[in-house]
């Protein structure tokens, strides 16, 4: 059997069908998340995130904006916890779900969907009836920030939404850092969590693994377009990684 089929078979095997599964169906989540909705902690990214939506590229001119922070989306009884680094301007800053309206969702959808976690292969808005199961999708940050790349102080302040967003999440027992710099938020969370990292700090690499507190931290690329259109992801290098995230999250 190969890695993808391993994957997939763990979770079918774990549910005959495909929960509600957005944040709002567990209530804690859905208080954490109207939270998140309404923060104005980070002025700048406020004014960022804020700006885009009013003075959008031609293609996405007369949409609709979310122009908020983002919640996680996914299966609060998740095994997999996926975490990003923020909202792309014009992506979830734009339809108001994680990874979603955007070239690098594309790619991360569609692993999730060939990996048995995703009942369709993409993911265009809210209400397209994308569901997942066994996986959970979230960020270090949850404004756009410019040039994708948010201050120190900024992912401190976000951090706490993290955290407890893990918290709540009680069956995860993988996280999969997408790139380094949420494999270092990832880790800062832990911390927080009672999960001390080992010492030396481990090293985000594509395929790295840590074991923090009850948490396997599972490093990949990110699927940005940077990474994908140079080939140094590429969709079996996904593939492998997901694989490997769900023999890891099916021991016992
Ligand atoms: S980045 Fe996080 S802390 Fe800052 S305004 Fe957005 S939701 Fe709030």
């Amino acid at each position: 059997m190969d890695r993808v089929s391993a994957s997939h078979d763990s979770v079918t095997a774990m549910s005959g069908s495909w929960r509600s599964l957005d944040s709002s169906s567990s209530p804690t989540l859905g208080e954490l998340a109207a939270e998140i909705h309404a923060c104005r902690r980070c002025p700048r990214l406020v004014e960022w995130r804020e700006a885009r939506a009013a003075d959008p590229p031609r293609r996405f001119r007369g949409e609709d904006y979310w122009a908020r922070p983002l919640d996680g989306f996914g299966d609060p009884a998740a095994r997999l916890a996926i975490v990003g680094l923020a909202p792309a301007a014009h992506g979830a800053n734009r339809t108001g779900r994680m990874f979603t309206g955007d070239r690098s969702g594309e790619w991360l959808y569609a692993a999730l969907h060939r990996a048995g976690y995703a009942n369709r292969p993409s993911s265009e808005r809210r209400g397209d009836g994308l569901r997942l199961r066994d996986a959970y999708v979230t960020a270090v940050v949850r404004c756009a920030p410019p040039a994708n790349r948010p201050r120190p102080p900024e992912r401190d302040n976000c951090l706490p939404y993290l955290v407890r967003e893990l918290a709540l999440l009680e069956r995860s027992r993988v996280i999969l850092a997408l790139g380094a710099f949420a494999w270092d938020g990832v880790l800062r969370a832990m911390r927080d969590l009672g999960g001390a990292a080992p010492r030396p700090k481990p090293r985000f690499g594509h395929g790295a693994e840590a074991e923090v507190g009850r948490w396997t931290l599972l490093g990949c690329y990110h699927p940005s377009q940077q990474n994908t259109f140079t080939g140094r992801l590429t969709t079996a290098m996904l593939d492998e990684v997901f694989a490997r995230a769900g023999e890891l999250a099916a021991r016992p």
